[in-house]
């Protein structure tokens, strides 16, 4: 679907695809687009994003633009019957991801932007919560029984419409330090997106619970938590332990050496030193992770960076700004 999307701004535009690399590049219109997923996870049928590797610097990079969201998206389960366990438990992992950046996003009025700079994010409002909600909820009922048993269409039909829910409501409101993250440690490793990102995302959930905890208490609630007799914060860690328990049910690493072999690129120490933090891996280790990346990573693509950089300012405006 991505490469659907590229071909389209290329054909229409002209260039190459590196042009178009960043947020909000694409000059006009593109020829239509018409998705029609196979997996459930990356919700690139809806979404405005297009996702390629720059296999000359190994590194993943992203073109944001609303003139990449499809003209039309046929979502049908019975279309994701052969998807492999593996490619099952990896997509919608990244679909899961999807829906709780979402929904714990920075809110929308606190949106941090640049002067003079664009984004199609907008930061978390209520229509992208609604959709994030039925997503978590959807794929936490769902993801599984899908790995478990490819034939099971219930829970095909649950992944395809939870997928689609997440892929709305992150390509609006947006996706945060997962993401971000998740960047540089696949072009390294070259995990997948989906097992990168599940990977980071109980770290990333931990970082951010203290200025998200009735997010993360409704979290663990929609995953089907037993949250009664908690109080808030107890409850919002219950989130962190049900996603650390799915991804584990499912297959996913919780350790980045386990992910794909490191290679040598310019970002190669990246995997080790986040493997051998793993251990004992503290929230803010993953901030301190992340600034030794930034401080480390430097390649001749100067939209990652930037890209980054706002996902940094975002990061810290979660941490100092948003009250409880
Ligand atoms: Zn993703």
């Amino acid at each position: 679907m991505d490469l659907a999307k590229i071909s389209a701004t290329v054909l229409s535009h002209g260039g190459h695809p590196r042009d178009y690399v960043g947020d909000d590049r694409i000059p006009g219109p593109v020829m239509p687009i018409l998705c029609v997923p196979t997996t459930a996870g990356t919700g690139s049928e809806v979404s405005a994003a297009a996702v390629l590797t720059d296999t000359e610097n190994q590194i993943k990079v992203g073109i944001l633009s609303n003139y990449l969201r499809p003209r039309a998206a046929v979502v049908d389960p019975l279309l994701t019957i052969t998807c492999p366990p593996k490619v099952t438990a990896d997509s919608g992992i990244d679909a899961l991801t999807h829906a709780i950046e979402a929904y714990t996003a920075i809110d929308n009025a606190q949106f941090p932007l640049p002067a003079g700079e664009r984004t199609i994010y907008q930061g978390k409002h209520p229509l992208g919560d609604l959709m994030a909600e039925k997503a978590i909820a959807l794929i936490g009922r769902h993801l599984r029984r899908a790995v478990a048993d490819g034939n099971d269409l219930d829970a095909r039909e649950g992944m395809s419409l939870g997928a689609t829910l997440a892929g709305l409501a992150f390509s609006n409101v947006g996706v945060a330090a997962v993401h971000a993250l998740e960047y540089p440690v696949g072009g390294a490793t070259h995990c997948s997106h989906g097992a990168g990102n599940g990977l980071l995302l109980p770290y990333v959930m931990r970082f951010n619970l203290p200025v998200r905890e009735r997010e993360f208490a409704r979290i663990a609630e929609l995953l089907g938590e037993d949250v009664r007799d908690l109080d808030e914060r107890a409850a919002a860690e219950r989130a962190v332990v049900a996603v650390e328990r799915l991804r584990s049910d499912i297959g996913i690493p919780a350790r980045a050496a386990r992910t794909g072999s490191a290679r040598k690129t310019s970002c190669a120490a990246w995997p080790r030193r986040l493997s051998a933090s793993n251990a004992s891996f503290e929230p803010i280790r993953v901030l301190s992770l992340w600034r030794i990346w930034r401080a480390s990573f430097k390649l001749p693509i100067d939209v990652l960076p930037i890209l980054c950089e706002r996902y940094d300012m975002q990061w810290k405006s979660l941490k100092y700004t948003v009250k409880k």
